[in-house]
């Protein structure tokens, strides 16, 4: 079978591409390894509303994500986000959401493109300027284009012989169930952050009709010294804080997934095959957002395959999305200095005002960025070829 562009997975990241390049007419096909996608979706289903992000939902590509997800409904409205710390102060973040079925989403996303389901990519070879990518059951497409949305570790990273994965300071299992949560405010997301939630935070998000996704992301660095995800969403709905999760009842089991959070960890396109979400590290650093991001890099990599300039690829994804999730790396350095320091970051909490606080918590350049920048200036950033796509600018 021949195709000019390949998408592999069908997350938002591959549902957005897919949904791209048949509105801009490229002959394309996706391949998504599960039989039914997003079935069961593993993730809180949050999203900011588009003007509270207004420094980045500006950005074109972050604008078409928006109006892609408008696609789904909207199953729940949220007016702020309520952040506490053990022993230390609570924060109400004014930061309006709403929640969506990531199953509805991507079904929605993919309706009237050509896909395969219950397949996954287990090769790639370059013949001349193409691509034959295989598949599990024996599918070959051959393509100019490979447009990688497969998530973190990348299957399609592997196969190019690059290195997919990250150190595990970089990188937070989370852990997500499915709640009965009746005693759960419906307007408030909350967010928990402990010595135990190492380098992340526990979380309910009041999803729909008393159901909320409940869950934890730690980073991999602790959970290698001994600290269990599963556990540490028990003792958080032992913990019961406020009473929200009184007379909870699980619908869904926890499930788990790896969320990179370094930003983007490698080059976003290689002759011809573009690394769209998770595959790339395009998940904030600060607050685990990653859904939008993938969505508008998927929705880049379709653009850069019909306009047959996948150089363009790397700027545009660099612009538009990773310099601003750069700010949320530099914020996390913060983070996991406190989380080192826990009874320092207790204090400090007395210390953050609010506004600020909200700022950071949506990756917004603040006084303090500015301030952490020129705190880390002369020290190495871990991944040299972060900033690659800017420098090649002139391409
Ligand atoms: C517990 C949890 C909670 C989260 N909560 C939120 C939230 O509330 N809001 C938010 O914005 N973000 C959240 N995130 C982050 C967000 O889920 C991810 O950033 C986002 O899903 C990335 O989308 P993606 O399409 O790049 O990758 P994925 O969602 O990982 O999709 C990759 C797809 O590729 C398929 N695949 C993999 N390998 C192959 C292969 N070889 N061949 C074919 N198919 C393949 C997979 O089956 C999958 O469908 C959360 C993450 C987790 C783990």
């Amino acid at each position: 079978m021949r195709s000019k562009a390949v998408v592999v997975g069908l997350g938002p990241a591959g549902a957005a591409a897919l949904r791209r390049l048949n509105e801009l007419g490229v002959p394309s096909v996706g391949i998504e390894r599960k039989a039914s996608p997003e079935d069961p979706p593993v993730c809180g289903e949050f999203l900011p509303e588009p003007d509270a992000v207004r420094f980045i939902s500006s950005k074109p590509s972050i604008s078409k994500a928006f109006s892609y997800i408008s696609l789904a409904r909207k199953r729940n409205s949220i007016s702020a986000v309520r952040l506490e710390f053990e022993g230390g102060k609570g924060f109400t973040l004014r930061i309006p959401g709403f929640t969506v079925s990531r199953t509805e989403l991507v079904h929605k996303l993919i309706e009237g493109s050509e896909y395969y389901l219950g397949d996954d990519v287990v090769g790639l070879r370059k013949v001349g300027s193409e691509y034959v990518v295989r598949t599990r059951r024996g599918r070959e497409i051959t393509a100019k284009y490979v447009i990688a949305c497969d998530g973190y570790p990348s299957t399609v990273r592997n196969l190019l012989g690059e290195p997919s994965l990250l150190p595990p300071d970089d990188v937070a299992p989370a852990v997500n169930a499915k709640v009965e949560t009746p005693s759960m405010r419906k307007d408030l997301v909350f967010m928990y952050s402990s010595s135990e939630t190492a380098g992340g935070y526990a979380w309910i998000i009041p999803f729909e009709d008393g159901v909320s996704n409940v869950g934890v992301g730690l980073r991999l660095s602790y959970v290698k010294r001994g600290l269990s995800p599963v556990r540490v969403l028990e003792r958080f709905i032992e913990r019961n804080p406020h009473g929200y999760l009184t007379g909870y009842a699980v619908v869904e089991p926890p499930r788990g997934r790896w969320v990179p959070v370094a930003g983007f960890y490698a080059e976003a396109e290689r002759e011809g095959v573009m690394f769209a979400g998770d595959s790339l590290g395009a998940v904030n650093p600060i607050n685990g957002g990653g859904i939008f991001p993938a969505m508008a890099l998927g929705i880049l990599a379709a653009e850069a395959a019909w306009l047959d300039s996948p150089h363009a690829y790397p700027v545009r994804a660099w612009s538009e999305v990773g310099a601003v999730l750069e700010v949320g790396r530099i914020y996390r350095k913060l983070v996991d200095f406190l989380y080192r320091n826990w009874s320092f970051a207790v204090k400090l909490s007395y210390l953050f005002p609010e506004s600020m606080l909200t700022r950071v918590i949506k990756g917004e350049k603040t006084a303090l960025y500015h301030l952490l920048r020129l705190l880390g200036r002369g020290t190495r950033s871990g991944y040299p070829r972060r900033t690659g796509p800017a420098s090649r600018r002139s391409r």
